[in-house]
């Protein structure tokens, strides 16, 4: 299907006129998708089989239907004149439905790549973009086979691992061995254990016409492999690395014929070298300080990609600081269920609050984020902290 017809919003939004983006899934990432969209004058469609879904409920309309449901796809292709899709883990094989009909950005083939660990792994080399030493582990006798050198190590499954989920840190052989049973005996790549000094992401947006823009490379803090904090301009990149995160991304974009949103997770070992970690075909949770920050933000990169309008290179008019808000925020010391102390933070200069509309607080579920912008990024770091004290989130 081609993209290189401009989808434009129709000029009046009623009914059959409406012009409607799709998008696949309905979590947070779909729900500032769809308020992007939506502030440009499209119409927007949900398919996520949750009925209270954060992108669903806020969507014109909502498909509310199983990823692979046949009535629910055909549903997405006649109302929609383009389809994203916000989740990795949304089966390849309905993007490959849609995309046989409709413009879809990104394509099911790099979707599909980015649902692998190895091929993820695979591509980044092809590209000439370092990855961490790793093994496919598929059977017992690859189990067996492993080189030493790569532990200690982290072992991950292959497919559906986020926020650290689906992977488990191992010293030993024995450990080794334990985990690959603990994750249910399934394909999984193990990895060494690197000598991080700090992370880093590059956000891109690349159009049918392969003109590329990048958002400022963002630094990012992890707690129990989930994002916890990100920081922009990031603190400790010198401009060359920056370049180097850059030129990278937009190799592995390349290489995959990309059309939309793309992030690339990266290491910064302790020795200065750039190691790609994972990349996500979709605007990324290290990007989100760009609705405060920047003249463009993420989602509206993927909606200007999906249809065909220009991109702009995003300017980031505020250094940012954005702190993500996850579920155990709601439960006080012994373990009470509270709200936490909104007023209290907007009270914060440049306090911006994201809440996803979700109503199930849960351990390390993404509930929101906050992004605190000011004109320095010390300004920002120092307000920041205060609303982390506030919320009774550690200091960083
Ligand atoms: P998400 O999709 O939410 O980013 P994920 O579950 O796919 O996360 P990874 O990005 O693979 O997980 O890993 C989560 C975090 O664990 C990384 O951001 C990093 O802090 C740490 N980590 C992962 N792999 C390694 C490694 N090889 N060496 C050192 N640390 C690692
Ligand atoms: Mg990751």
């Amino acid at each position: 299907m081609s993209h290189h017809k401009t989808i434009l919003p129709a000029a009046s939004g009623a009914g059959a006129q409406a012009t409607t983006l799709g998008v696949m899934g309905g979590g947070q990432l779909g729900r500032m998708f769809v308020q992007a969209a939506q502030r440009l004058g499209y119409f927007t469609a949900v398919l996520d089989p949750d009925v209270a879904s954060p992108a669903g409920l806020v969507s014109h309309v909502h498909v509310q239907t199983d990823y692979l449901d046949e009535q629910g796809l055909a549903q997405m292709l006649q109302r929609c004149a383009a389809v994203t899709t916000e989740f990795e883990n949304v089966p390849a094989g309905a993007l490959y439905t849609l995309g046989a009909h409709l413009p879809t950005a990104p394509g099911a083939d790099s979707v599909a790549i980015c649902q692998n660990r190895a091929a993820e792994k695979l591509h980044f080399r092809r590209c000439g973009v370092a990855c961490a030493p790793h093994a496919v582990i598929e059977t017992a006798e690859q189990l067996a086979r492993v080189d030493d050198a790569l532990l200690p190590g982290i072992l991950k499954t292959m497919r559906l691992g986020y926020d650290g989920k689906g992977q488990m840190r191992v010293r030993t052989r024995d450990e080794l061995a334990a985990a690959w049973g603990e994750l249910g005996d399934t394909p999984c790549v193990l990895e060494k254990l690197l000598p991080l000094a700090f992370e880093v992401s590059v956000i891109l947006a690349r159009a049918a016409n392969e003109d590329v823009v990048l958002l400022p490379v963002q630094r990012n803090l992890h707690r129990e492999g989930v994002l916890a904090v990100t920081e922009v301009p990031a603190p400790g990149v010198s401009q060359t690395l920056a370049a180097q995160a850059g030129e990278a991304a937009a190799r592995i974009a390349a290489g995959l014929n990309y059309i939309g949103v793309l992030c690339v997770e990266f290491f910064v070992l302790e020795d200065g070298t750039l190691v790609a970690n994972e990349m996500a075909p979709r605007p990324h949770n290290s990007g989100h300080y760009s609705l405060d920050a920047c003249d463009v933000s993420q989602f509206e990169l993927q909606v200007r990609c999906m249809t065909g309008l220009p991109l702009t290179v995003p300017r980031l008019h505020s250094p940012a600081v954005m702190l993500n808000l996850l579920g155990d925020l709601w439960f006080d010391a012994q373990g009470r269920e509270r709200t936490p102390p909104w007023a209290e933070v907007l009270a914060l200069p440049g306090a911006h609050l994201h809440l996803y509309g979700k109503s199930g607080a849960r351990h390390g579920r993404k509930m929101g984020h906050l992004t605190v912008t000011a004109a320095t990024f010390e300004a920002a770091r120092t307000v920041a902290l205060e609303a982390a004290a506030l919320l009774g989130l550690p200091a960083f």
